[in-house]
C-alpha cells in the first residue's frame, strides 16, 4: 500500500505529521549544510544545541510553561518515570495514586518499592470504563504528591478535569499532551513518552518544577535524578538526538496548524464523530462512559471476539490500520492523536456504517 492509501490508528508509536517526515527525509543526508546527518553530529555541537533549544522553546511557548519549570528531554520512555518520580519526590513517605488503567497501575506498583502508596481511587471494578470524580478521591493528609494518568491509552478514558489536591500534582500525559490547554503551573511534574503525540519512541519529555529538585533518595541513579538533569541541561549523557530533532519538526507542524487550541478543536471533531456513531450503533459498542471518554483513544467492541476480528481485518483491507485493541482490553481501539487527519476519522465512520449494515 502507498502512504496516501492508509490511515494509521496505531496507539504508539503512531502516525506523525507528514510535513515533519518530509523535512526529515529532505535533510537526512545533509543537515543544514553541515555535510552530515543530524544523527551523525555531536550532541555537544552548537548545531545540535540549536535543535535542542529550539524544541524546548517551542514546547515552552505552546504549553505556556512558566519559568519555575524546567523542560527535560530524556531517555527511558514513560515507564522509566514510574520509578524516577518516587525516587525523586517520595522521600520514603506516602503518595496518593489514582489507578484508572494499566499504566497508572504499573506506576503505583513501582512507587511501592520506594515508600507507601495510597490508592486514592481505582476504577478496576468496572473495567476502567470511567474516571473518578473529585469527590471520590480519597486523599491522604501527608501525601508527598498525587499521581494520575491523564489519558488511559488502553481503556480509552481521559480526565476532563485537573484534580484539586493539597499535595504536588504529578501527571502522566503520554497520550494526550499537546491536545488540550493545560495550566502547567498547577503541576509539580508532567511527563510524556513522545511516541504518541510528539516524536518517535525513545524520548520522554519531563516538565518539572525546579523547586522539587534535590529531594531524591540517596540510591537514585544519577541518570534518573531531576536535579542532575536540570544541572546538565538533559545532557548528563547522550540525549536521544534524532527524537529531539523529530520533536522540533513536529512542534513546527503544531504551530503552523494553530497550536494547542487548534489541536483541541480537531480532536473533538475526530472523536466526536466516532462516539456519535458508536452511541447509535446496534453492532459496535463504546467502552468508556460519557464524561470520561478519551479524545485520543476510542475503544469499542462488538458482541463477539470473532466479529471483532472481522472488523479489524476488513478495516485493514481498506487501509484503516492497527485498530485491534490492546490484549488486556480486547475489542477495538482507534487511536486518533493530533497527527490523525479528520479525514481518517471520517473514513473509519464510513467503514463502521458499512460494517453495521452487513452485520445487523
Ligand atoms: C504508552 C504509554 C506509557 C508507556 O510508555 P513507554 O514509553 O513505552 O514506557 C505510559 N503511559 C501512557 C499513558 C502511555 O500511553
Amino acid at each position: 500500500m502507498n502512504r496516501d492509501q492508509v490511515y494509521n490508528f496505531a496507539p504508539g508509536p503512531s502516525t506523525m505529521p507528514e510535513s515533519a517526515l518530509k523535512t526529515a527525509a529532505a535533510e537526512m543526508l545533509n543537515f543544514r549544510g553541515s555535510g552530515m546527518s543530524v544523527m551523525e553530529i555531536s550532541h555537544r555541537s552548537a548545531l545540535f544545541q540549536e535543535v535542542f533549544d529550539s524544541a524546548c522553546l517551542k514546547l515552552r511557548r505552546l504549553m505556556n510553561v512558566p519559568d519555575t519549570h524546567e523542560i527535560l528531554l530524556l531517555q527511558g520512555g514513560a515507564t522509566t518515570q514510574f520509578a524516577a518520580i518516587p525516587m525523586n519526590l517520595l522521600e520514603g513517605g506516602t503518595a496518593d495514586y489514582a489507578v484508572t488503567g494499566n499504566f497508572s497501575n504499573k506506576a503505583a506498583e513501582e512507587a511501592g518499592k520506594y515508600g507507601t502508596v495510597h490508592i486514592a481511587a481505582t476504577t478496576k471494578p468496572t473495567g476502567h470504563d470511567r474516571i473518578p470524580t473529585q469527590a471520590e478521591l480519597d486523599l491522604s493528609p501527608d501525601a508527598k504528591y498525587f499521581y494520575y494518568c491523564a489519558n488511559n491509552t488502553i481503556y480509552g478514558t481521559e480526565w476532563q478535569y485537573v484534580p484539586e489536591t493539597a499535595s504536588t500534582l504529578a501527571c502522566d500525559m503520554s497520550s494526550d499532551i499537546l491536545s488540550r490547554e493545560v495550566d502547567v503551573s498547577k503541576f509539580g511534574l508532567i511527563y510524556a513518552g513522545a511516541q504518541k503525540n510528539m516524536a518517535p519512541a525513545g524520548l520522554t519529555v519531563v516538565i518539572v518544577d525546579k523547586r522539587l529538585a534535590g529531594r531524591e533518595l540517596p540510591i537514585t541513579p544519577k541518570i534518573l535524578s531531576y536535579r542532575t538533569m536540570i544541572e546538565t541541561g538533559s545532557m548528563l549523557n547522550t540525549p536521544p538526538c534524532w527524537c529531539i530533532y523529530m520533536l522540533d519538526l513536529t512542534l513546527d507542524w503544531v504551530i503552523k496548524e494553530g497550536g494547542v487550541k487548534a489541536m483541541d478543536e480537531r480532536k473533538r471533531e475526530r472523536a466526536g464523530m466516532l462516539y456519535d456513531f458508536l452511541d447509535n450503533s446496534k453492532v459496535l459498542h463504546p467502552h468508556a462512559l460519557p464524561g470520561s471518554r478519551s479524545f485520543m483513544n476510542v475503544t469499542f467492541r462488538t458482541d463477539s471476539p470473532e466479529l471483532d476480528a472481522a472488523f479489524v481485518k476488513g478495516a485493514a483491507e481498506r487501509g484503516l490500520l492497527n485498530l485491534k485493541g490492546h490484549k488486556i482490553a480486547g475489542g477495538m481501539r482507534a487511536s486518533v492523536y493530533n497527527a490523525m487527519p479528520v479525514e481518517g476519522a471520517k473514513a473509519l465512520v464510513e467503514y463502521m456504517k458499512e460494517f453495521e449494515v452487513r452485520n445487523a
